[in-house]
């Protein structure tokens, strides 16, 4: 039996994606690839709120990060940190070249609006960097304030990290006026990981024609042209099976469960976490940016100091077939996450919220 997994990613696909992986290969220079490519955009457009051009690449969400901020980057980005993702997108900057400074929050707070408007009034920056969701400390940054000040600056190309929240928490791209919008396909799309996505704009795809050393693989512009000049196809061999996989979970997202309810069933089993892991522990970031897509607990139990042990707990509730995440980075045994992201319900929320209760004798 396959284990319930309420760890950030992987998540749980189900059993008719996982049909699609087993399908026969056609040629990615086929009509059919081109057809296949073409739902898949005009899909995650919808999901996405986006007339955004759609990027798709083979490799993980990172992927599209670092070739973003090397592509988009004529001058110099200002990388706005709030956990483990935020930093390692300084430091793809930084392992390239691109020239970058780092703004970082304390742990368990957002990015401000203020801080952007600060980094930005220098006139240094063309590029900016946000986590929407940062998955380490289990915030959702307020990027509807953040936005306003992106509109004070518009040479500047805005490029966000949505990997943990794209598909589960509702973005509205082009109302927001982001430029480059990225996610991979293992998070809250519910797929097995293998491909990123982005929603790029003519304002990023322009400023890449500044930008002279902008590598191959994962160059933005490079992507771009190829689809228009090829029809909806890519540079370099897709991963097919994947694909298949994301046109298939595309058309159920939109025809079938309809992207506003899947963000209603996000933000209930966002609420329902939430409220037991403050009856029974505290929520671990400040609770006015909360992340709808996981929650971070903080690993004492309420009125004790004894931090409870992780790993502990996950081989217990693996005999009950579920998977929580322990903390990641600096938080790793500070603070636990159960993430509600993906086709996750309500119920697997009851299910394996009252098993950590029984397993810990939480009273
Ligand atoms: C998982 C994650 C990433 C990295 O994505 P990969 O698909 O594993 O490369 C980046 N940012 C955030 C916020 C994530 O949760």
């Amino acid at each position: 039996m396959a284990i319930k997994l309420f760890i950030p990613g992987p998540t749980i696909v189900s059993e008719d994606i996982l049909k699609e992986l087993s399908l026969p290969m056609i040629s990615h220079r086929s009509k059919q690839a081109s057809e296949i490519q073409k739902r898949i955009s005009d899909n995650m457009q919808k999901v996405l709120f986006t007339e955004n051009r759609i990027l798709l690449s083979t490799s993980s969400g990172s992927g599209l990060m670092e070739g973003a901020i090397r592509s988009c980057t004529a001058k110099r980005a200002a990388v706005f940190s709030i956990g483990a993702f935020g930093d390692k997108w300084f430091k793809m900057a930084k392992t390239n070249g691109v020239p970058a400074d780092k703004f970082s929050s304390v742990m368990g707070e957002p990015t401000t609006p203020e801080m952007v408007d600060q980094a930005l009034s220098t006139g240094k920056y063309d590029l900016v960097t946000v986590t929407h969701n940062e998955t380490s400390s289990g915030i959702q940054n307020p990027v509807e304030e953040i936005a306003e000040v992106m509109k004070k600056y518009p040479d500047v190309v805005w490029c966000v990290d949505a990997v943990s929240s794209a598909a589960g928490s509702k973005i509205e791209t082009d109302k927001l006026g982001i430029d480059v919008l990225i996610t991979s396909t293992q998070k809250a799309l519910a797929l097995p990981p293998g491909m990123a996505i982005c929603a790029m704009s003519r304002k990023a795809y322009d400023r890449t024609a500044e930008v002279e050393h902008r590598g191959l693989y994962f160059d933005l512009r490079t992507i771009w042209d190829f689809i228009d000049k090829k029809n909806y196809q890519y540079t370099s061999t897709p991963c097919l099976s994947i694909m298949y996989a994301l046109d298939k979970q595309l058309q159920h997202i939109v025809n079938e469960e309809g992207v506003e309810n899947r963000f209603a069933r996000h933000q209930q089993m966002a609420e329902f976490t939430r409220a037991w892991a403050n009856e029974y522990f505290r929520v671990y970031p400040n609770p006015k940016y909360l992340s709808r897509t996981l929650t971070v607990i903080d690993s004492h139990p309420k009125g004790s100091d004894q931090m409870i042990s992780i790993p502990e707990l996950n081989k217990a509730l693996a005999e009950r077939g579920m998977q929580i995440g322990n903390g990641y980075g600096d938080l790793k045994d500070k603070t636990f996450r159960i993430a509600h992201m993906g086709e996750l319900t309500m119920d697997h929320m009851k299910e394996v919220t009252s098993a950590i209760v029984d397993i810990l004798k939480l009273k």
